[in-house]
């Protein structure tokens, strides 16, 4: 599995604000290189920010130029204090993002990450909910504009994505551009089922030629004990990652190589946020051995503490 990943995609956290979701992608990358995973991934730092064409692709100019510029209050209005620091990482993640699925579209094996978060609840007209630009939205307009590439999300944060439902209004070839955009509901067994049927439908699709990549966002709030979120316990947690990983697995025994990129999205515990590392951390465990077949990674429960 390739990483892609730089610095300047995490700035230090920044006094006042809520969410340390921005220093994230740097906490995960130091995490997972004290662990056995990191055998089995590569780190490029070979990508770029996204420039304001593609931000104009998935949101309002006077939005873009609030951001690039910090002038006004649509400049913070993700609720993360705006600083040039953070304008040129958020470029970077975004750059990443797009980067990143790309990359696994056009291999060599096929499966990337983009350690990142902060996308899924931003609007065409601003930010909100910690998330400042619509990612998903810029990468899948992108590549659905110059290659033609359809995507499937996979978004198993705690919070529901609306930022794709939100823009197509905005961008009607987002429809076709993300023809499915899975977000469980419900808590427990019913959040398992409910993912379970949508993977199976997702399979189908893919195998119908209407789907040309995979996105996986397995959000850490979604875990119990996420002061933000808390639908399934740990094993639950762990059983999404599997359905998730192994139906893509048999889907890849008819389409080989078939493009997957994974990324962070959410986890916010404050009590111990190695939990919140260590959850991502299997989440890549379960991709390489149901993708890939390395065993033996299933080490870092234990860092799943207790509150
Ligand atoms: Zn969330």
């Amino acid at each position: 599995m390739k990483i892609f990943y730089k610095d300047a995609m995490a700035p230090v956290d920044l006094p006042g604000n809520y969410s340390k979701s921005p220093s994230k992608p740097r906490r995960f990358v130091e995490f997972l290189r004290n662990t056995a995973v990191s055998d089995h991934v590569g780190v490029s730092d070979n990508f770029g920010p996204v420039n304001r064409d593609h931000m104009l692709l998935a949101h309002e100019e006077r939005y873009v130029d609030a951001f690039l510029t910090g002038e006004g209050y649509l400049a913070s209005s993700s609720g993360l204090k705006w600083s040039p620091e953070f304008r040129d990482s958020v470029l970077l993640t975004n750059g990443c993002l797009l980067h990143a699925i790309e990359s696994a579209v056009d291999g060599p094996g096929n499966l990337t990450m983009a350690p990142v978060s902060g996308f899924h609840h931003a609007r065409p007209s601003g930010g909100s909910g910690f998330c400042t630009l619509s990612g998903q939205v810029i990468s899948a307009l992108e590549l659905y504009g110059r290659r033609g590439l359809r995507g499937a999300w996979v978004d198993l944060d705690a919070h529901f994505g609306n930022s794709i439902g939100d823009s197509v209004g905005f961008a009607p070839d987002l429809a076709k551009a993300i023809p499915v955009n899975i977000n469980p509901t419900g808590s427990g067994e019913r959040y398992l089922h409910d993912l379970t049927d949508s993977m199976c439908d997702l399979r189908a699709r893919v195998l119908n030629g209407e789907i040309d990549y995979i996105c996986v966002a397995h959000g850490a709030d979604s875990h119990e004990w996420d002061q933000l979120g808390g639908q399934v316990t740990t094993d639950e947690w762990l059983r999404a990652s599997e359905i998730t990983y192994n139906m893509i697995a048999l889907l890849r025994t008819d389409m080989p190589s078939f493009p997957v990129t994974l990324s962070l999205f959410g986890g916010y515990r404050d009590d111990h946020p190695e939990s919140v590392l260590g959850l991502h951390t299997m989440d890549v465990a379960s991709a390489l051995r149901n993708l890939g077949g390395v065993e033996g990674l299933d080490h870092y429960r234990e860092e799943v503490r207790h509150p």
